[in-house]
């Protein structure tokens, strides 16, 4: 009998994941190694918020907690709807999980049955297709191409329906392009989720607070509230508030989904970290004034990087509305050799070069499912941005 699950073996490891570690190790080794694979903010996490964990700790607040999330925090989220989403939730239909992560697993394994389909627009989150395929379901991929500016159009939607369709997962702003939907594109995709009434919306809205210029955050129950009573909307404090190693998500829906997802979180992890939630709740109660200057600096570094690589033969890239990512196209660099010789036959191969040849990581597009592309995260300094610009300037200019 084989020890491993078949249906692990449908699964990959995460490959963000597995670029960070290969930049790790080279720099390990000595290599000078810029990375810009982290999908996290290299910011601290708010003084504010590190006092609410220290005070918990002192507290004794270091015990086991209601499964799904202490009722202050629940509160807090509660607040957050209202507020930024003018979505109206009670408690009961909160979860908070370790991560946004768990909670779009959660309610994965809470909902999915052999044959059942999930609609995901391409580029994607490198963990949705996986975590579907986790869950015993079909993964449906609906490629936005550039040309859409990654954008997933209601005819396009309306093509991937099925009557075994169960979710549409929607992330707006997008990793790994930073695209956001506006009011009306969002509204035309409601638009067709009206006319089925069995699917159901998976929102990740996890960059929600990472919006710039005139770009206007807004999520699926918000635009067509028709869609309330078949919407999960997820968020997290990972990006807004610098807290990727804390562990919290969250997501507020119909309460019959929440209790199923409450059930599997039972009896896997239980309880999110008790001191981690109490730092949340000072997260989303708390000042969100360091959010714009937070935001101008990205803003800055997205200019930095959309700039310099638009100034390279062969390589386009847009500019997004969100997030920390940019998602530039090497179409016209693929089939030309790279000074060590290595033909760039895909975009794996690009990146795989560069990160050999000038210490550059970047993950590469068919990790997000469309390509060729690649992915750079800005959230790291000017200095190296303006370096990794550089080299990746040099590297495709001696591209033959
Ligand atoms: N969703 C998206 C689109 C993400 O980019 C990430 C993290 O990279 C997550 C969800 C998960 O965030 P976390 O588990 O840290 O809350």
């Amino acid at each position: 009998m084989e020890l491993l699950s078949r249906t692990l073996a449908r699964v990959k490891p995460s490959p963000t994941i597995a670029v960070t570690t290969k930049a790790q190790e080279l720099k390990a080794a000595g290599r000078d190694v810029i990375g810009l694979g982290a999908g996290e903010p290299d910011f601290d996490t708010p003084q504010n918020i590190k006092d609410a964990a220290v005070a918990a700790i002192a507290s004794g607040k270091t015990k086991y907690t209601a499964v799904d999330g202490i009722p202050e925090l629940k509160q807090a989220i509660c607040a957050k709807f209202k507020r930024d989403n003018d979505l109206d939730y009670k408690p009961a239909q909160v979860s908070v999980s370790s991560g946004g992560k768990q909670v779009l697993y959660n309610a994965l394994i809470a909902t999915m049955n052999p044959g059942e389909e999930v609609i995901i627009p391409a580029p994607y989150w490198v963990s949705y297709p996986d975590m579907v395929l986790l869950a015993g379901g079909t993964p449906v991929i609906v490629e936005c191409q550039l040309e859409q500016s990654f954008k997933m159009t209601p005819e396009q939607l309306e093509a991937a329906i099925t009557p075994n369709t169960k979710w549409l997962i929607f992330n707006s702003p997008s990793n790994p392009t930073g695209a956001g939907y506006t009011w009306d594109e969002l509204r035309a995709l409601t638009d067709v989720l009206m006319r089925h009434p069995h699917v159901w919306v998976m929102t990740d809205d996890m960059y929600e607070h990472l919006a710039y210029d005139d770009f206007k955050f807004c999520t699926p129950a918000q635009v067509e509230p028709q869609l309330y009573d078949r919407t999960l909307t997820v968020n997290g404090v990972s990006k807004a508030y610098a807290m990727t190693g804390w562990r919290i998500g969250y997501a507020a829906g119909p309460e019959k989904l929440i209790g199923a997802m409450r059930k599997v979180q039972s009896q896997s992890t239980s309880n999110p970290c008790s001191i981690s939630q109490y730092a949340a709740v000072e997260a989303l109660n708390g000042t969100q004034d360091y959010i714009a200057p937070h935001n101008e600096l990205f803003v800055r570094r997205r200019n930095l990087v959309v700039k310099a690589l638009n100034a390279i033969d062969g390589v386009i890239c847009p500019v997004p509305e969100g997030a920390f990512y940019v998602y530039p196209s090497i179409a016209g660099l693929i089939g030309k050799t790279s000074a060590a010789g290595t033909l760039i036959e895909n975009d794996e191969v690009f990146a795989t070069a560069l990160l050999e040849e000038t210490g550059v990581a970047v993950v590469f597009g068919s990790a997000f499912g469309l390509s060729p592309n690649f992915r750079i995260s800005y959230a790291t300094s000017d200095e190296n941005l303006t370096e990794a610009c550089k080299r990746i300037t040099d590297f495709c200019a001696q591209l033959r």
